[in-house]
């Protein structure tokens, strides 16, 4: 039997499908659109809404159709879990949740049968969708490829918390590796680049072992995620965290209850402790139900308080805006956003004080506009309309972002395949609640 595997984007994403081929004891190889009809099963990774319009792509590349069995596909991952009646349109059969325990089993039958009776599969047309198979977490390791080469190892899997815009706690329960079973790999990571993640690591029961196992074997780890109480847990210069709301009263209603005072407390302390510049890239979601002008108000005050300290002449900021994408499994996956909201002009005017500075040095970032928001809409909200639509785009389309001029144009292009195929905007932006 030859499986093939394909994963799109940063290298570093494939843990979760390599873990699932080690516990299923499989070998798959990579493929190009060349090879991959050549292999009896592809297994495809799919973690965010553009491996949808990447699979497309390359489905019609390589030649490759589901149902001929040359190659079966199954996909899996977080995104085949999220919006499996979309994917299941491309691909053969869609695995709902952890494979760790499973892929074993599921590549034996498709493989001799071309069938798959296994409990969390999804085929197109089912009447209803598998709840998740949720598997515990192992110490498993990985290494990236890229150049520098980066051990990968998973220490918790699901979180404590239940922020309203996140998957991750409605997928799965909190589950963790204990240090015990961690302490091998964290002493095989002596002396190189590593990263023990976990949605939220520094939330481990045991984290201050881990950390100072890191230490002890002198690890180069890469990790600098952690929620705002946890800035401190950071050795480097670097960090990043989720601010999320742009306002105290935004980020009450979504559960991340962090007040202005309280994360002008905690970055002080983290700036004030580091050694030199520190960097800190926050992430804010813009378009949260709810927000109004008070709300940006109140971002330009925390922007403008942030310059009034001394310790911010040692800050390099990097705030992001991602515009909300309301997902499967979350509290806001039927909220109403605005799709065509002038978000980028918005964040541009805050991060250049409207043409003024805010006397610390801040890193510009882009927003997703139209395009990128009507595309992800088609995913999140389209189930099989959404893959007819997707079906319809030119290969010019699939293949990336325009460049900025034609996006607005495009969106409307697409959102006008849309209507043909009974998606009305309404419906994307979440005012209407069902296909037409
Ligand atoms: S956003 Fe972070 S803290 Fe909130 S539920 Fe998701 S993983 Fe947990």
């Amino acid at each position: 039997m030859i499986i093939g595997k394909l994963v799109f984007g940063k290298d570093g994403l494939n843990h979760g499908l390599e873990l699932c081929l080690s516990k299923a004891g499989l070998t798959a190889h990579p493929v190009t659109e060349a090879t991959a009809s050549g292999c009896d099963v592809l297994l495809v990774s799919m973690f965010w809404y553009r491996n949808v319009y990447e699979l497309e792509l390359f489905l019609r590349n390589s030649g490759i159709k589901k149902g001929s069995g040359r190659p079966w596909i199954i996909a899996g991952g977080m995104q085949a879990t999220m919006t499996p009646e979309i994917v299941s349109e491309f691909v053969d059969f869609v695995f709902i949740g952890d494979g760790d325990d499973h892929l074993g089993a599921v590549v034996k039958e498709v493989f001799e049968s071309g069938q798959c009776t296994h409990p969390h599969i999804y085929r197109s047309g089912d009447a209803s969708v598998p709840d998740p198979a949720m598997c515990a977490p192992s110490a498993y390791m990985i290494r990236t490829n890229d150049d520098a080469g980066t051990l990968r190892c998973e220490i918790a899997r699901g979180c404590k918390f239940k922020c309203a815009f996140c998957c991750i706690a409605n997928l799965k329960p909190y589950r963790e590796v204990s240090f015990a079973d961690l302490e091998d790999s964290i002493k095989k990571a002596s002396g190189k680049r590593c990263s023990f993640f976990a949605p939220e690591r520094a939330c481990h029961s045991e984290w201050s072992k881990i950390k100072a196992a890191l230490k002890k074997h002198n690890c180069h780890d890469m990790g600098q995620d952690a929620r705002l109480e946890h800035l401190g847990e950071i050795d480097g210069g670097m960090v990043t965290f989720g601010l999320e709301g742009i306002s105290e009263k935004l980020r009450r209603s979504i559960g991340k209850p962090f007040s202005d005072q309280m994360v002008m407390d905690r970055l002080g302390e983290f700036v004030s402790t580091r050694k030199n510049i520190a960097r800190v890239s926050i992430y804010f979601i813009a378009n949260l139900p709810g927000e109004d002008e008070s709300d940006w108000e109140n971002i330009w005050e925390l922007f403008g308080r942030i310059g009034k300290e001394e310790w911010s002449r040692r800050l390099v900021l990097c705030p992001v805006l991602n515009p909300l994408s309301p997902k499967p499994f979350t509290r806001l996956k039927e909220a109403e956003i605005d799709i065509f909201a002038p978000y980028g002009d918005k964040w541009s005017r805050l991060l250049r004080r409207d043409g003024g500075q805010w006397g610390y040095r801040i890193v510009e970032t882009l927003v997703w506009g139209p395009l990128e928001r009507t595309m992800d809409a088609i995913v999140q909200r389209g189930k099989t309309s959404g893959a007819r639509v997707i079906k319809r785009l030119s290969s010019k389309i699939l293949k990336g972002m325009p460049p900025s001029k034609d996006r607005v144009p495009t969106a409307r292009a697409i959102l006008g395949i849309c209507a043909n195929e009974g998606i009305h905007l309404d419906y994307l932006e979440g005012r209407r609640k069902d296909i037409a």
